[in-house]
């Protein structure tokens, strides 16, 4: 059986990609990640080689985007919902604090 795989995102790196991977299979999505495995010296190449590509078959493309999607819209959430540090006096503020409560900086 051969089945037709189409590039469905770009991760930053195999640790994401892996990620993702894991991910996908939790929706009995089976992926394959292409570009990890480089034998070529990777201080020649353009950083973008060091991405690996996620493929899914063809039929599970549309499934695929939404888990992806949500995946995207999770980490951007979590990240606005983090603390942040000001940088003059090191205390944390929360998300919703544009200056320091602190010493307003
Ligand atoms: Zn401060």
């Amino acid at each position: 059986m051969c089945m037709d795989y189409e590039i469905i995102y770009k991760a930053a790196n195999s640790h994401e990609a892996h990620f993702i991977k894991g991910l996908l299979k939790q929706y009995s999505i089976e992926s394959k990640l292409l570009g990890e495995n480089l034998s070529i010296g990777v201080g020649e190449l353009p950083v973008s080689v060091l991405q690996v590509d996620i493929l899914v078959p063809k039929n599970r493309i549309k499934k695929t985007k939404i888990i992806i999607s949500n995946y995207e819209n999770n980490l951007s959430s979590v990240e606005s919902k983090k603390n942040w540090e000001c940088i003059s006096c090191k205390e944390q503020n929360p998300p919703s604090f544009d200056i320091c409560w602190n010493c307003q900086d």
